[in-house]
Parts: structure tokens; C-alpha cells; sequence
């Protein structure tokens, strides 16, 4: 057994902490919008731009050998951190990016008028836009599975629109306003049973638990590196080879071919195929570092961490009269994201107050409007947890939110 992580000793690794917000210290509670980076992959970032900087893949000179190397080492971290082969890890912008590029390249092929796609009431806007986006071009029906008053998906709808034998399920691993953990592995297998391809947004799950597509049985999963220690700016597709094999590019244009004549063109091995121009290549280095360090913690660590801090949040939070946390109570069935409202404060100046304390907490829809109109609200707050928050900044939280309850005088 490996001993408890120590959120205090982890903190030390990510410079940031060293700053004061307003002469206090940084209480960082907004990592479901993108986490912190440590000294390590800030460092692989300047280490590739001060050493060997190039452009990857065309170049036969040293620089762009090593840039080459380095690039291709990360997809090969990323592929054994999820549990997949290296071709089948696709380098995007972001989960977004990497979510349109599946209902575009796989979706506008092989939808047509009539067909059913399966979505839930908890998707990002990430995973509704580019849905409604395929029935705008090509006339398929979105469904969505709806949740009950904890926040969890409700079964026997879910069978009712299995029924209807969708072409697509495509599902939110982890709820980034609710926190639900939902059972992929198990959805997954029902939809395969009547037909259809599956997709998981794991923007919130692959940061914080083992996620492995092998077991899960996926045919494509979606994450950013940004919210799992990495950079800004790179995201990963997951996608079973034979499945990318048949799909047509996403975007047209260098890298992606074999070769190019005036009258069309030939693609690029996988995954190269989807990697359209110059990548973001300190980028993709710097999540190959962020993957080392979660390595190097446990993910299995993380997420005890994280149930323990958030078992810790809700106890303290349930001292406040008049704050209504949303999401499951089962804490097997949740992440460390807890989205409140405190009396009738708005999140924004609820928010604001916190700020004022050097606290960063979200406010507002989170990008899931049709969740917020679900819930009945037009926004919440949102702290979120990661591996280097403590009991203490849950208790600073408090102090924060006892602060406006004064202000507001609830
Ligand atoms: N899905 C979920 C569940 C998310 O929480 C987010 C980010 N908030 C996204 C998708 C989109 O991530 P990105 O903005 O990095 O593309």
C-alpha cells in the first residue's frame, strides 16, 4: 500500500502557489475549469523551446529529429496512461475539438435523416453543439437521457431510448457541475448490444481516476491535457483503429497526407491522418511531463485523495443553513466537484467575495445550460478539487462563504 498524498508536499511542486492574490495566499478551487501546472511540465515547455526547437516529422536535421522524438514519446505516455495503442491516440486542440472531430468525420458519413443519436442531460456544450450541428446537416433526432433530483442518469430511460436503437451513444464520463460518475463501462456495453458506437467525454475522469478505454470498450474517448496538469492548448482523441482507419480527415492539409497531386490527395498512416498542420508541439511535450507527474503520484492516490476531501467538503459544507449542494450523495458516484448555491446569493457576487480572499471558485452555467434549466437555476458556484487541495482550503472556503452569509445577512 502506498502512503496518503500529501496535498502540502505535492503544492510545493507547482510554482504558482508561491504567489499571493490581494496579500493572501492562492485557495485554487477551480480545477474542473483547468488545473495548475507543476514545475515539471513547465519546465519540459521552456526545456523544448530553449533546446530544440523545430517542427516535427519533415525535418532530417538534429533539432527536429529530438522535437520528433519527443513529440512521438509523449503520444506513446498518453497511449499506455489509457490504455491504448499509440495509433490510436490522436493529438487535438482540446476534448472539444477532439468531440467535433468524431460527429464530423464519423457522424456527417454515416448519419442520415431518421437515425438516432443518444446524449445525456448532463453534457458539456461540448457534447451537445456538434450533435445538433450532425441533425442540422444531416436530420437525425437527439435524445437525452434525464436525471433524477440527485443527479443520476435514470435507467429506464436510458433502456427506452436504447430501444429505439440510436446509431450513437455518446456520454459524459464524469458530470463537471454535478460531479456524477456515470457507469460507462455499463452503458457502453448496452449500446454496443443494440448497435451503436459509443463516445465518452472523459474531460473531467481521465484528470482524476485509471481510465482505461480497453476496459471500458469505447469507441472513442475525449480529454484535454489542460485539465490534467498539462498545457493549454492540447487535447487527445481516442479512437479504436479500425474505426479511424475508415473515417474520412477532419481538417485537410500538411501532415495528414502521404502525397498530394493537383487532382486529390492520399492520407497519412494513423494518426497522423487527423493531425492536420504544425501541432502544438511543446504542448503535446509538456502533457507527456503533466503524465509523468500523475504517474509518479498514483491516479489511484488521486482519487482516494479526492474522495476524502470531498466526503470532508460536503460535512463542512452541510453546516451552512440555506446552501444546496447538487450532484449524488453516494460519494462512489461522484468526483471532487461540488456545484452549490448559498441562499439566494448569485454565484457572480457570491464568487466575488470569495476572490476577495484570494479564493478562486467558478460561477455561473459551466458551459451546460440545459443541465442549469434541469436544476431549475441560472447558475451555481462550483469549487473543484485536484490533488494538491487540502482540508485547510476547504476550511478557508468556509470562512469565505461565512463571510458573504454575513455580507448578504442570511
Ligand atoms: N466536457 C466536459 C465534461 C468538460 O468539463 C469540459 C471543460 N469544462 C469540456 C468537455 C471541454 O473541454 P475543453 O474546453 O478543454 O475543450
Amino acid at each position: 500500500m502506498f502512503p496518503n498524498l500529501d496535498p502540502e508536499i505535492v503544492k510545493q511542486d507547482f510554482p504558482i502557489f508561491k504567489r499571493k492574490v490581494y496579500g493572501k495566499p492562492l485557495t485554487y478551487l477551480d480545477n474542473a475549469a483547468t488545473t495548475q501546472k507543476p514545475r515539471q511540465v513547465v519546465d519540459a515547455i521552456r526545456e523544448f523551446y530553449q533546446s530544440y526547437n523545430a517542427n516535427i516529422h519533415r525535418g532530417v536535421y538534429r533539432l527536429s529529429i529530438e522535437a520528433t522524438e519527443a513529440f512521438e514519446n509523449s503520444r506513446a505516455k498518453v497511449a499506455k496512461f489509457i490504455n491504448a495503442k499509440d495509433s490510436e491516440v490522436v493529438f487535438t486542440k482540446n476534448a472539444t475539438e477532439a468531440l467535433n472531430l468524431v460527429a464530423y468525420s464519423w457522424g456527417l458519413s454515416n448519419l442520415k435523416e431518421g437515425d438516432r443519436i443518444v446524449l445525456t442531460e448532463m453534457e458539456h456544450h461540448s457534447n451537445i453543439v456538434p450533435w445538433q450541428l450532425v441533425s442540422k446537416y444531416t436530420g437525425v433526432v437527439v435524445d437525452y437521457i434525464p436525471i433524477d433530483e440527485e443527479g443520476l442518469l435514470v435507467c429506464e430511460e436510458l433502456d427506452r431510448l436504447l430501444s429505439l436503437e440510436p446509431k450513437v451513444v455518446s456520454i459524459t464520463h464524469v458530470s463537471n457541475v454535478l460531479g456524477t460518475i456515470n457507469d460507462v463501462k455499463e452503458i457502453v456495453a448496452k449500446a454496443h448490444k443494440v448497435g451503436a458506437l459509443t463516445v465518452v467525454d472523459a474531460a473531467q475522469s481521465v484528470p482524476h481516476m485509471h481510465v482505461d478505454v480497453k476496459e471500458l470498450d469505447c469507441d472513442f474517448l475525449a480529454f484535454s491535457g489542460h485539465k490534467a496538469l498539462g498545457p493549454l492548448g492540447v487535447g487527445v482523441l481516442y479512437g479504436k483503429r479500425d474505426l479511424l482507419k475508415e473515417m474520412s480527415p477532419f481538417l485537410g492539409g500538411g501532415d495528414m497526407i502521404s502525397r498530394v497531386w493537383l487532382s486529390g490527395a492520399e492520407w497519412n498512416e494513423l494518426p497522423w491522418k487527423f493531425e492536420a498542420g504544425t501541432s502544438s508541439v511543446a504542448d503535446v511535450i509538456g502533457l507527456g511531463a503533466a503524465i509523468d507527474y500523475l504517474n509518479s503520484i498514483g491516479m489511484s492516490r488521486i482519487r482516494s485523495h479526492e474522495v476524502k476531501l470531498t466526503m470532508y467538503a460536503l460535512r463542512r459544507l452541510s453546516e451552512l443553513k440555506d446552501l444546496k449542494v447538487y450532484g449524488p450523495k453516494n460519494l462512489d458516484k461522484r468526483s471532487a466537484v461540488i456545484s452549490f448555491n448559498l441562499s439566494n446569493i448569485h454565484p457572480h457576487d457570491l464568487a466575488t467575495i470569495l476572490d476577495e480572499e484570494g479564493i478562486a471558485i467558478r460561477a455561473g452555467h459551466h458551459c451546460a445550460m440545459p443541465l442549469m434549466t434541469k436544476l431549475g437555476v441560472a447558475a451555481t458556484a462550483r469549487a473543484s478539487f485536484y490533488l494538491y487541495n487540502s482540508e485547510n482550503d476547504v476550511d478557508i472556503l468556509m470562512e469565505g462563504l461565512n463571510k458573504a452569509g454575513r455580507i448578504f445577512k442570511i
